[in-house]
């Protein structure tokens, strides 16, 4: 049965790089038919930032991670946040001091500050470890006895694991094959506190344990700890249901060189986070995927590349698609640059596939906020016609309000490049063809493209962006005469009439 979790700790937003863990977590659990879990990791109260573990799951069910037990949901192994789950872990600290596999330590944090400092003085670094133990005080050092006498009197302690000497620990990671350290580069770690509570490495351990985790699949980051996880496994002799390990590789900058942090989003103008977020000591916000406009299946496929690929070059895939194709042995051992032109590739491609009644809907809603009340049939052609050249619904008014109001200015550059001497002649005689011809677009096209301006020899190109800049304001915009069709005659009158009145006759320049 496969199990895998999340578990986050609840210190800020979720940063990207995150989202990938869980989404990774998801598709594999997907894909095997098994149970994925949210696990919240609040042991370290100083770290607990409130609002966090809400945003976390708000934010993954914005994109579809879904669970199957978790802090939100309940489930068979709950308690699913640490801190309620306090009570449960001294024993197992205890079973680890019972067996002689941690150790009590007392050594105060200004004892530790000037043994880091000694070190340093001779450019060497500190670490607590099978080498340098018996010189701190701790009962090895000090004796069962004694160190049972200062925690009877109220000392304050530590529980620290106690690796063996020089000894070789082999990880097998699903992504990296054996990764292999040696005991005396690893320091032993505290375990538990006297405040009751166990660290990080305890708890993550004993809860994967109870928890049946069958997989843990996080980020590199934790690569470091994870000689010391296997060890866990060890000691308490869980080493038959230990979990497999795969560490994902990291989200670098889109330069490449180093983690993608949230100052390059501030930099780059890039959200690194999957939903805005507020802080609530400092009042910061920091800007989110979904409030820029982002698509919530954009957000996932271009996460689910950034250090996977399906072997077969495709890019665009579905939840359900991914769930298929995806395979842990194709996840990359080396990070994965961050791209924004990437992102906004998938965003406008997933854009595109929104029915044209979504983009409508999308788009009365901003014409509505300029206080104009448009027809939902005329909204839906305006969609229909103008989606391909939207990548963020933000976009939808400045790209088509001229669908909507006619426009009050016209750029100059343009009037420089189009409206030349004979123009206010040429519109007028646009006003008469519409005036008589049969207002279809194919009788349009004869009487204005062939008949008049090539039937004339005039000018195509100054002729057409000329009417584009009258009904447009500018020379963007579709097709002119499919505008002209959905403007109707009257009102693309009025805007030519208006060009004629406004810009006037010009001489050439
Ligand atoms: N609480 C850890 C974190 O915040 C979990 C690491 C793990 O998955 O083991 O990333």
């Amino acid at each position: 049965m496969v199990r895998v979790r999340f578990a986050p700790s609840p210190t800020g937003p979720l940063h990207i790089g995150g989202v990938r863990t869980a989404l990774y977590n998801y598709l594999f659990a997907r894909q095997n038919g098994g149970k994925m879990i949210l696990r919240i990791e609040d042991t370290d109260q100083t770290r607990f930032v409130p609002g966090a573990e809400q945003y976390i799951i708000d934010a993954l069910d914005w994109l579809g991670i879904q669970f199957d037990e978790g802090v939100h949901l309940g489930g068979p192994f709950g308690p699913y946040r640490q801190s309620d789950r306090k009570p449960l872990y001294r024993q197992y600290a205890d079973q680890l001091l019972r067996d002689g596999w941690a150790y009590y330590a007392f050594d105060k944090p200004e004892a530790l500050d000037a043994k880091r400092k000694e070190y340093e003085a001779q450019k060497k670094t500190f670490q607590y470890d099978c080498t340098t133990r018996g010189t701190m005080e701790n009962s090895l050092s000090l004796g069962m006895e004694e160190a049972q006498r200062r925690i009877d009197a109220g000392e304050s302690y530590v529980v620290r694991f106690m690796f063996p000497d020089n000894i070789d620990i082999t990880v097998h990671d699903l992504i990296r094959g054996d990764v292999t350290m040696n005991s005396r580069l690893l320091d032993d770690k505290v375990l538990f506190k006297s405040d009751g509570m166990p660290t990080y490495h305890l708890a993550n351990i004993v809860d994967d344990h109870l928890m049946e985790i069958s997989h843990v699949i996080r980020g590199e980051e934790w690569l470091p700890s994870a000689p010391l996880h296997v060890m866990l496994y060890k000691a308490f002799g869980w080493e038959e249901t230990m979990p497999q390990f795969a560490h994902l590789p990291l989200l670098l900058k889109p330069e490449g060189n180093g983690k993608l942090s949230k100052r390059d989003g501030d930099r780059l103008g890039f959200p690194v986070f999957p939903l805005e977020w507020h802080d609530p000591k400092s009042g910061e916000v920091s800007s989110g995927y979904r409030e820029q406009g982002y698509l919530p299946q954009a957000v996932v496929n271009m996460l689910a590349l950034l250090g996977w690929h399906p072997g077969t070059g495709q890019e665009l895939m579905t939840m359900d698609e991914l769930t298929k194709l995806f395979d842990i042995s194709h996840i990359s051992k080396n990070g994965a640059k961050f791209s924004l032109d990437k992102a906004k590739w998938f965003q406008h491609e997933y854009f595109q596939q929104l029915s044209d009644e979504e983009v409508a809907s999308m788009l009365e809603q901003q014409v509505a906020a300029h206080g104009i009340q448009a027809d939902h049939g005329y909204a839906m052609q305006v969609a229909a016609l103008m989606k391909e050249r939207i990548t963020f619904p933000s976009e939808l008014w400045d790209t088509c309000c001229y669908f909507f109001q006619a426009p009050t200015e016209y750029d100059p550059a343009a009037i420089k490049k189009r409206w030349k001497a004979g123009m206010t002649v040429h519109m007028a005689k646009v006003i008469e063809i519409l005036n008589t011809v049969p207002f279809e677009y194919d009788a349009i096209h004869q009487a204005l493209l062939e008949d008049y301006i090539k039937g004339n020899e005039l000018n195509m190109g100054s002729v057409m962006n000329s009417l584009r800049l009258a009904v447009v304001g500018k020379t963007v915009g579709p097709d002119m005469l499919t505008l002209v069709m959905m403007l109707g005659k009257d009102e693309t009158i009025r805007r030519v009439q208006r060009a004629i009145d406004t810009i006037g006759e010009v001489e050439n320049q």
